[in-house]
């Protein structure tokens, strides 16, 4: 094998460039974006973009800027992959050349998904996945400002949380009454949602109907179902998820289902391609994994199977959120768990949620409880049985249950 090319450059792909050199793979690695510049890390965009503490690209630039000439990855920013021939093992690109590799990975995340109703397209209305988006977010987000926030998931919570912060006049609104809580469970996702309204956010449960502007105005109204008047914002933001970016896994003939079907080594159903990150679905899997170590560990597991080498043990799925200064992390799946308990005191705020199934740990979710987390990640991988009133005790080391 002489040339790789990876398709996005986000966490996923440099992940796999890492891994495939750290694994001793010497030939070419192509790195393609669409996107000007430097690759850069997404967490930050919601968290110190916005409130301005991450100023410049470089202060979230996923690698050191001489990096990529020490690992011998050619970076090829700018420029979009248009078409795909996995047969050849062709690329279009945009500037109408192509190019020729042995392996392809699919690296193209996602974007970010737009409301499906009427005035969606108006120039007030902002989605946050990309630093762009973020920088024009950012000069928004001034004191006094009125910004209706559309999805309480994790993207509309931190972008709430940070507005309000910079001196906003934030509402923040939400289909659901309590979200987040098939992925945290009902007692942490009602400790989160009610903070919100304890910061002073308006909090309105309902569905958009419309955004409408008045004719040579800078206001906008959002319209909410069931509410007899409109919210008025001079910044609207929508937080309600990624479209995964699959159109050229579909042109192609590969096997697209909800993000591109991967197999353990993130092995697309042609041969000379991968997938990784958000974009891609492991077989089997309900859900895409659209978290920054999922990225990570994808890429990971991609170079091993590129290197020909056992993909590296996979554990449950983690991601962290962080809000008010508070920092939520969840670990596995809370959706699939018969029994939920709590340890810590709820009232205090910083507590842990455990997600049982036939007496193993399946998932847990925590604010501010970084050690029960890390414990927890250990018991769901080693699957031994655990008692949920070991677990809430608080006498009892979390570690301790590790031996069974
Ligand atoms: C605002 C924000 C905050 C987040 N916060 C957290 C957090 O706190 N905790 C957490 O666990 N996760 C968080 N995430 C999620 C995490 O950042 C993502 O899961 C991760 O970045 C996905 O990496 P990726 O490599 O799959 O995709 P991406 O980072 O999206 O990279 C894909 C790249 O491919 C490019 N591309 C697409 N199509 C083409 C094409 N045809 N040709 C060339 N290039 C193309 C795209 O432009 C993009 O640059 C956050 C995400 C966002 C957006």
């Amino acid at each position: 094998m002489t040339r790789i090319a990876m398709v996005g450059a986000g966490l996923s792909a440099v992940s796999a460039c890492d891994a495939l050199r750290g694994g001793g793979y010497d030939g070419e690695i192509v790195l393609l974006s669409d996107e000007a510049g430097p690759p850069y890390d997404r967490p930050p965009l919601s968290k110190d973009v916005l409130t301005g503490s991450a100023a410049t690209r470089g202060d979230i630039a996923l690698r050191p800027a001489d990096w990529y000439e020490k690992q011998r990855v050619e970076l090829r920013p700018g420029i979009a992959v248009t078409a795909l021939r996995p047969d050849e093992g062709v690329l279009e690109l945009a500037d109408g050349s192509e190019l020729t590799a042995d392996r392809i990975v699919l690296a193209t995340g996602g974007t970010a998904r737009t409301l499906p109703v009427p005035g969606a397209d108006d120039p007030a209305v902002h989605t946050l996945r990309t630093w762009a988006e973020a920088e024009r977010l950012r000069a928004r987000l001034v004191p006094g400002a009125r910004i209706a926030v559309i999805g309480a998931g994790l993207i509309g919570a931190e972008t709430a949380a940070v507005a309000t912060a910079l001196g906003c006049a934030v509402t923040l609104i939400d289909p659901v009454p309590v979200p987040l809580t098939a992925v945290v469970g009902p007692d942490i996702a009602g400790a989160l949602h009610a903070r919100h309204r304890a910061e002073g956010i308006d909090v309105i449960t309902g569905g958009v109907e419309r955004i409408d502007r008045a004719p040579g105005t800078e206001e906008v109204t959002v319209t909410v179902g069931g509410r007899p008047e409109p919210v008025a914002a001079d910044t609207v933001v929508v937080g309600i998820g990624i479209r995964p970016a699959t159109a050229l896994a579909e042109a192609a003939g590969l096997t697209v289902d909800n993000g591109i079907v991967v197999d353990v080594a993130q092995r697309t159903s042609h041969p000379r391609v991968y997938a990784v990150g958000d974009v891609a679905r492991r077989s089997g899997d309900p859900v895409r994994h659209e978290h920054w170590d999922a990225a990570r560990s994808s890429g990971q597991a991609a170079a091993a199977g590129l290197l020909g080498a056992a993909p590296p043990a996979r554990s449950a799925s983690w991601f962290w959120s962080d809000r008010y200064g508070s920092r939520l992390e969840g670990v596995g799946s809370m959706a699939d768990a018969e029994e939920t308990v709590v340890r810590g005191d709820v009232a205090s705020g910083a507590f842990t949620v455990f997600g049982l199934r036939a007496s193993v740990l399946i998932a847990a979710a925590a604010i501010d409880r970084p050690k029960d987390i890390k414990a927890a990640q250990r018991l769901i991988a080693r699957a031994v049985p655990v008692r949920a009133d070991r677990l809430t005790d608080p006498a009892t080391e979390l570690r301790a249950l590790l031996r069974g």
